[in-house]
């Protein structure tokens, strides 16, 4: 291009990416919550780990707070995404608390799962990431001991239990599927009577944004996820896109791109993770088109159809 000319810029779009049926969901409660009992309505962590969403909810008069503790007597309360420990609703019961459980239903069926395997008499391992709100609530099904954390392939090597204790296997939602293959492997392997879920518990969003990903970014001089730093899902998607040998940067907003970012760069691939609205996507577009002229290409690996129905009190 001549000087002072924008260089045109291919940008490929994954899709599916961005929110899920259980951030919709999640979100979709505050909003009735505050419609059906006025704010302030209180949300115990991050309704879903992003930013943007968190603060338009605010605006709307929803209060983030990370504890119980936290939230005055005579208010109602939103639980996460994420799931909670049983002590959670046990604690807002005792001190009756109107509350509202926005945990995904498919982290409910990992948590049902759990209760179940301990009833059966063996000992989980469960596939996660330490302190993650989704793994600290996993645990909180069950009682303390009863299930070990399983974070890496190294992890297995080192797990030591008796050739004939009950074992079983449950995994966080937002996992790397190729990852978790391959730890899922080798606990199969050193304990082969180990039981597990028929598919793994990496539900569909996941799953689906990685393969989107793994379609886009060899293609790609570099992938833009859109996620939080907290979201372990869009982590994945930068993992994924890495591993197809493109580099990748996960960004909150579309003011942290940088325009050396995109010096020699003639296809750009952007995703976003499932707690990341559409909106931030367009605005990624919107800034890449201060500089280039952009020509937008959407591909589609899966069609997604998943709608979860809004708890009983809200309906
Ligand atoms: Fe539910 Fe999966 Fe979305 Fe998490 S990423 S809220 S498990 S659908």
């Amino acid at each position: 291009p001549a000087k002072g000319e924008k260089s045109a810029l291919t940008l490929l779009i994954a899709a599916p990416r961005g929110f899920c049926a259980g951030v919709d969901r999640a979100i979709e409660i505050v909003e009735r919550a505050l419609e059906r009992y006025g704010a302030p309505v209180y949300v115990r962590h991050e309704i879903v780990h992003n930013r943007y969403v968190v603060d338009s909810l605010k605006a709307k008069g929803a209060i983030f707070v990370e504890e119980l503790d936290q939230v005055p007597d005579d208010v109602p309360v939103v639980f996460s995404a994420h799931g909670v420990p049983k002590s959670v609703p046990a604690e807002a019961e005792a001190r009756k608390l109107t509350y509202v459980d926005a945990t995904c239903p498919l982290v409910s069926k990992v948590h049902r799962q759990a209760e179940r395997q301990i009833e059966a008499g063996r000992h989980i391992l469960f596939i996660g990431h330490r302190g993650h709100p989704e793994v600290i609530g996993t645990f909180g099904q069950v009682d303390p001991g009863g299930m070990t954390l399983v974070e890496t392939l190294e992890d297995v090597a080192t797990l030591d239990f008796a050739p004939e204790q009950p074992l079983a296997f449950l995994t966080q939602t937002t996992l790397s599927v190729d990852d978790t293959a391959a730890i899922v492997d080798a606990l199969k392997e050193r304990f082969p009577h180990i039981v597990g879920p028929k598919a793994e518990d990496i539900c569909y969003a996941t799953s689906n944004r990685q393969a989107a990903v793994k379609s886009i970014a060899p293609g790609s001089d570099l992938v833009l996820v859109i996620g939080a730093p907290n979201s372990s899902n869009s982590l994945r998607l930068v993992e994924v896109a890495e591993r197809c040998g493109t580099s990748a940067k996960l960004i909150q907003r579309a003011s942290e791109i940088q325009e050396e970012w995109l010096a020699g760069v003639g296809t750009v691939g952007l995703t976003a993770g499932a707690s990341a609205p559409e909106e931030l996507v367009r605005e990624v577009v919107d800034k890449l088109s201060e500089w280039r002229v952009v020509e937008e290409h959407t591909l589609t690996s899966a069609e997604e159809k998943m709608v979860f129905k809004l708890p009983r009190q809200l309906a």
